[in-house]
């Protein structure tokens, strides 16, 4: 089991933000609204994730560490248990076989909290009582000390920060109920607090992206045919930093489609002449049996039913609202 293990950890942990984001995702499923992330060089030495989420009773503490152990009912025709399904209940284990993880946790009902500990080739976590609040808190130490070749992979501090950083943004962006912070060797990256106007949701885009890019950006939002576009929308610079500063949702999942990413260009060149560096934060909501979300599940990809609708709807949405506000 551990060489199977370490064969699928080499597909699904491909570096630090690849841990990150799994870990989000599970103190999301647990229903935390409060997930607190703490990285020490580039996320290689330590990645501690912690959240208010109902917990993990004692007795399933070793079986969230092995591998095919869902808690998630799954339901296949269900595409939001797809959503949520993740790497189908190997994350935990694919990442403690590549590093040396704690798993503490309180159940909501449980008197007391309790931790697993696992070291990359001891698949077999010992468990022991511990200390901590409702919640669970997931500790990563030294990612790929037993895989030098996947080491050997891993970029500089700051490559990987960045991408750790990508991930967190991804989530912070959408999930505007939750309170998020992240800091870097002991620096406070963000720190973000649950947003219920929409006011609290530009102060966070702001923080997140740039301030600048909300200084200029356009509040849009737009309902035709079940299909309804909403979020922020920059004039293009040629400042290259701005070409990360494109996030696009469906249903609240992040994606990078040649359908959407089309379409925002197109918007962008016919009324402005370029298609350069366009800043947005947009949120896409269908109905779920439009789009197939789970074309792969690391990736960041979906396939619409009626992309041919989708992408005209987008392009007219965005074509007018650019018409509204280029000098
Ligand atoms: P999956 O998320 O696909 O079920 P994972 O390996 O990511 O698989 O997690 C395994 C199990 O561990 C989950 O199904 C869940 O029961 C439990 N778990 C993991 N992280 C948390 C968390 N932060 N809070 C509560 N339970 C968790
Ligand atoms: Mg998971």
């Amino acid at each position: 089991p551990r060489l199977a293990n370490q064969i699928a950890a080499g597909e699904v942990v491909e570096r630090p933000a690849s841990v990150i984001k799994e870990l989000l995702e599970n103190s999301l499923d647990a229903g935390a609204d409060r997930i607190q992330v703490e990285l020490e060089q580039g996320g290689v030495k330590r990645m501690l994730v912690r959240d208010n989420g109902q917990g993990i009773a004692e007795e399933d503490l070793p079986l969230a560490l092995s591998r095919h152990a869902t808690s998630k009912i799954v339901n296949l025709d269900d595409l939001e248990a797809v959503r949520s399904m993740g790497f189908r209940g190997e994350a935990l284990a694919s990442v403690s076989s590549v590093s040396r993880l704690t798993l503490t946790s309180r159940h909501v009902d449980a008197e007391q909290a309790w931790q697993a500990r696992t070291s990359g080739r001891d698949m077999v976590p010992e468990v022991s009582p511990a200390a901590h609040p409702v919640g669970t808190s997931v500790e990563v130490l030294d990612l790929f000390f037993n895989t030098p070749a996947r080491r050997k992979f891993l970029k500089t501090e700051k490559t990987e920060f960045n991408h750790l950083e990508e991930a967190f943004k991804r989530i912070a962006l959408s999930q505007w109920h939750c309170f998020l912070s992240l800091k870097h060797n002991g620096r406070q990256v963000h720190s973000l607090k649950a947003c219920s106007t929409r006011a609290e949701q530009e102060k966070r885009v702001a923080d997140l992206c740039s301030p600048d890019l909300m200084q200029q950006a356009v509040f849009l939002e737009m309902e035709h045919l079940g299909l309804r576009l909403w979020g922020w929308l920059g004039l293009p610079t040629f400042n290259r930093r701005q070409a990360d500063m494109q996030y696009f949702f469906v249903n609240g999942r992040p994606v990078r489609d040649r359908v959407v990413s089309h379409a925002v260009k197109q918007a962008y060149r016919d009324v402005l002449f370029h298609g350069r560096h366009p800043a947005y934060v947009l949120y896409l909501e269908l109905d779920p049996a439009g789009v197939d979300v789970n074309v792969h599940p690391t990736k960041h990809e979906v396939r619409f039913r009626d992309s041919r609708q989708v992408h005209d709807f987008l392009f007219r949405t965005l074509h007018r609202a650019l018409a509204e506000v280029s000098p």
